[in-house]
């Protein structure tokens, strides 16, 4: 079979780049090469930017719920597609299927939860101080969005900015990561299948590193939502923050599950386990920090030693596999390099630690499932996100400095105590600095109905999913009507409105 050639999507049509460069994308488990990429230009930009403005008024103007309608056709067409996306996905990212299942489904359950927002967007309306004046509050798209998405959920994270961004009128110009334009492309096709029409999404593929400045600093956009590494949010912030554009920043994580003493530390491990090596530990909430106390320390070592030697890695699509591959020989360098550091810092491997390239193995990019101990809070694996399937433990003698410990990074993402005392679970919920927080459960699993997103260095105090996202793609209006027919000054004739109260 020949080698599929994935193009961008402007105003409605599928595109060559205009260089009529590519490039490949290939499987991270095997080598194959999957497609060859457009990789766009600025010109390309240029004119997706150029289509997504053409189409702002008409799509703005189009009634909310009639664009629900089409979201609602769209949410359909994955849950139909569902078992397709998510072999594709395991394809072109590496995360085991029954994880693939679950990125498709997230984007199922936020584009439904976004199509009834067609019907809700609700704003306020307020008595006002005057007689005869009415006060209320509206929604207003900020205009084009530029979409710009990790590889690591590769589904569910486009839908989390692209369903909020249509639903309340905006138009979008879509970059997806580069490991992950299959993905992509499911998604644009989904959309033009459920009836969007055209100009509403253009969807470009090409490098964020040649493309990303032309996309921040163009004029015609008037947003950009972004989710990736720090170095990248706090580029584009730079730029956006010069053009006094709306920058959505979703950035990195250095979670860490809590084990007091009274734990139930069969539980904790379980939870561990899952949100430490879960997709390869590329997650931006993966519990890369393990806190225990120091009476159950040993314990938890020894069974997290134990559990994650058993870990089986391989290709994803295959059912006898735990872990999959990470996604990339950078990605694979980078995550082994923490390996040295940790050492020379005086840390321990007490399970893993290397590359492997056993077999099969040794075409894609394995990392094994590796377990550090003798961390201290401030030693740089315990500091660092290295997304990848390692994780640290650090031993505490208290609730205190446990929750100094899970406060002590500069991110703020997702933390997760497992504890039997309700006073211990209470003031880890109101102190952690994180802007997710589970009880007996691992930092992993979101839902989409709440907010998403992270404090300090995690973002830039945005939140994706749940009603939040409606503010990142809506500006406020405030309006006043006043029927009274004369000239009524807020402050002033109100305030001597009240002398002559009734
Ligand atoms: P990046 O931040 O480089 O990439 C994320 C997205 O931004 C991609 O679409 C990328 O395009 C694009 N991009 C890259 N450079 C620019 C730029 N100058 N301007 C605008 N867009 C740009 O992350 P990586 O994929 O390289 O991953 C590196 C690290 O980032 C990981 O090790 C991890 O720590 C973190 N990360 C965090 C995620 C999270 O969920 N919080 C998700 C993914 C990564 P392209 O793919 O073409 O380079």
């Amino acid at each position: 079979m020949a080698t599929p050639t994935l193009q961008n999507y402007i105003d409605g049509r599928w595109l060559d780049a205009s260089g009529g460069g590519t490039f490949e994308n290939t499987n991270p488990a095997t080598g194959e090469l999957i497609a060859n990429v457009a990789k766009s230009t600025v010109a390309d930009v240029d004119r997706a930017v150029d289509a997504a403005r053409r189409a702002l008024d008409g799509w703005r103007l189009y009634p909310a719920p009639k664009r629900g309608e089409i979201l609602y056709r769209a949410g359909e067409i994955m849950l139909t597609r569902k078992d397709d996306l998510a072999r594709e996905m395991t394809r072109e990212m590496g995360k085991v299927l029954a994880e693939s299942r679950g990125d498709v489904q997230e984007g199922i359950d936020m584009t439904y939860y976004i199509a009834g927002e067609g019907r809700r967007q609700f704003g306020d309306v307020v008595p006002a101080e005057l007689p005869n004046k009415w006060a209320m509050s509206m929604r207003h798209p900020v205009g084009v969005v530029a979409a710009i998405t990790p590889w690591n959920f590769p589904f569910a994270i486009p839908t989390w900015k692209i369903m909020p961004a249509l639903i309340l009128g905006n138009t979008i110009v879509f970059k997806p990561a580069s490991y992950t334009p299959l993905l992509a492309v499911r998604l644009v096709e989904i959309l033009e299948e459920a009836g969007l029409p055209k100009g509403v999404i253009n969807l470009i593929l090409g490098s964020g590193g040649d493309l990303g400045d032309h996309i921040v600093s163009h004029p015609g956009v008037d947003l950009i939502s972004f989710t990736g590494s720090s170095d990248t949010g706090s580029h584009i912030s730079e730029i956006g923050g010069r053009l006094l554009k709306r920058v959505s920043c979703e950035l990195g994580g250095k979670n860490a599950i809590v084990v007091l003493d009274d734990a139930d530390v069969d539980l904790s491990l379980d939870g561990i386990v899952w949100s430490a090596f879960g997709t390869s530990g590329q997650r931006c909430t993966a519990a890369s920090r393990v806190i225990a106390h120091k009476s159950v320390a040993k314990e938890v070592v020894d069974k997290l030693v134990g559990r994650a030697k058993k870990l089986r890695l391989g290709n994803g699509l295959e059912a006898s596999t735990d872990v999959g591959p990470v996604v990339s020989a950078s990605q694979l360098e980078r995550v082994h390099s923490f390996i040295p550091i940790a050492e020379k810092e005086g840390a321990t491997v007490a399970a893993g630690g290397h590359v492997s390239t056993e077999g099969a193995l040794g075409k894609g990019f394995f990392h094994e499932p590796t377990v550090l101990v003798d961390v201290k809070p401030n030693m740089r694996v315990a500091q660092e996100e290295i997304f990848g399937p390692v994780t640290a433990v650090i031993e505490v003698s208290s609730v205190d400095e446990a929750i100094k410990a899970v406060n002590s990074t500069k991110y703020g993402l997702s933390s997760s105590i497992y504890t039997r005392n309700v006073n211990n679970a209470f003031r880890f919920m109101r102190d952690a600095e994180t802007g997710i927080v589970y009880v007996n459960a691992g930092t992993i699993g979101a839902e989409i109905q709440l907010p998403f997103g992270g404090m300090k260095a995690t973002g830039n105090g945005h939140r994706e999913a749940g009603r939040a996202a409606l503010d990142v793609y809506s500006e406020w209006k405030s309006i006043y009507v006043d029927y009274s027919g004369k000239l009524q000054r807020a402050q002033i004739d109100a305030a001597e409105g009240t002398k002559t109260a009734p």
